[in-house]
């Protein structure tokens, strides 16, 4: 199945290939190659990361892949997302005056494309639809690149955004990778824990980033087995990775990042900040709402020490874990896991 789509992986790869010759080469490179030196990319990173430029214009790309309108050709220029057709089956470039940062698999090979305007123009970003050979829920940006330099790392750092990757990477962190533009999924992170012991969520300093931190320790902890850890770094309100590895280099980031708050405290902090914690009242709350959370954990050590810590934040045993445990299992899923509870 994977031999099927071989075509697309080809026609991508062209299309990369393409936009990267447009940067060093099209009558308009120069405004392209402007916006990354005023970024504060280097070449070198430009090159690494394969990043490119989408020329203005309706049908650059469609002229070069399929230049006599090979109706084949045409058609899986549609089917891995480069080329938009309209209601009267004609068909333009889906990117264009972008750059073009390209999304690449654990092999290498090219599945999609991120692309971002030179200005404030909206859409900032554009990013491939799914595809066949693209997912969003499963591909991580920067994952391949970051075992090209390390075959062996023993933390991954999730971030928001493209430039984060890059910029993280110029400053010698390569070992930070992005979602495209959606939440983290539980497959990304069974994915990352299968090649490292520690996760580092550093979103940007914005309500948007805390939000999102809140939503991945959710989605984190049914893939929490012991001996792996996710960690939460925030960041001064309005920074994101780029801008701050820019102001304060590697080793005050690496440091912020050494130092970045345990799953566990994250928790208990982050639920705290939602009750009244100095009532009574406030406390069953917590427990309503904590135990839910813990109980998501795999039967393991973590778990039973996260439920001996909310009874010792309670000063009294958890009413709510009693429940969620006595309570009929909802679905065959929880049903077998019910069958390992004591
Ligand atoms: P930059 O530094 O280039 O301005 P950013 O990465 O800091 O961009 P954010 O606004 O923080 O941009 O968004 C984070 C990430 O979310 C982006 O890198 C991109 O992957 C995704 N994203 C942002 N805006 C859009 C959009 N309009 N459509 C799709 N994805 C988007
Ligand atoms: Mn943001
Ligand atoms: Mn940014
Ligand atoms: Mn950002």
């Amino acid at each position: 199945q994977e031999q099927q789509h071989q075509p697309l992986f080809d026609l991508m790869q062209k299309a990369g290939d393409y936009f990267e010759k447009m940067l060093r080469s099209h009558e308009q490179r120069g405004k392209a190659v402007d916006y990354l030196k005023n970024r504060g990319l280097s070449g070198k990173a430009a090159k690494f990361f394969g990043i490119g430029y989408a020329p203005p214009g309706w049908d650059n790309l469609q002229n070069f892949l399929a230049a006599n309108g090979e109706r084949e050709l045409i058609k899986q220029l549609i089917s891995c997302g480069m080329l938009i057709e309209k209601e009267d089956g004609r068909t333009y470039d889906r990117f264009r005056d972008r750059i073009m940062f390209p999304i690449r698999d654990a092999r290498g090979r090219y599945i999609a494309f991120g692309g971002r305007v030179l200005g404030d123009e909206k859409p900032k970003y554009l990013n491939s639809p799914e595809t066949p050979i693209f997912q969003k829920g499963r591909e991580l940006y920067g994952l391949y690149e970051a075992r090209k330099i390390r075959q062996k790392l023993t933390r991954i750092v999730i971030v928001e955004g493209y430039m984060d990757v890059v910029a993280l990477a110029e400053f010698g962190i390569h070992y930070a990778v992005a979602t495209l533009g959606t939440a983290t999924s539980e497959h990304h992170l069974r994915r990352l824990f299968k090649v490292v012991p520690e996760v580092i969520f550093c979103f940007d300093g914005d309500q948007a980033g805390r939000t999102a931190a809140a939503r991945a320790m959710e989605t984190v902890l049914p893939v929490l087995e012991d001996g792996v850890q996710a960690r939460f770094l925030f960041l001064p309100d309005g920074e994101d990775p780029d801008t701050l590895v820019r102001q304060e280099g590697k080793d005050a980031f690496e440091q912020r990042l050494n130092q970045a708050v345990h799953l566990p405290e994250f928790l208990f902090e982050h639920l705290k900040e939602q009750v009244d914690f100095d009532t009574l009242d406030g406390k069953a709350r917590l427990d309503q709402l904590a135990a839910p959370l813990i109980n998501k954990l795999p039967k393991g050590m973590l778990r039973s020490l996260m439920r001996n810590k909310l009874r010792d934040e309670l000063g009294a045993d958890s009413v709510a874990l009693d429940r969620l445990e006595s309570s009929p299992p909802a679905t065959a899923a929880v049903a077998e896991q019910a069958q390992y509870e004591e």
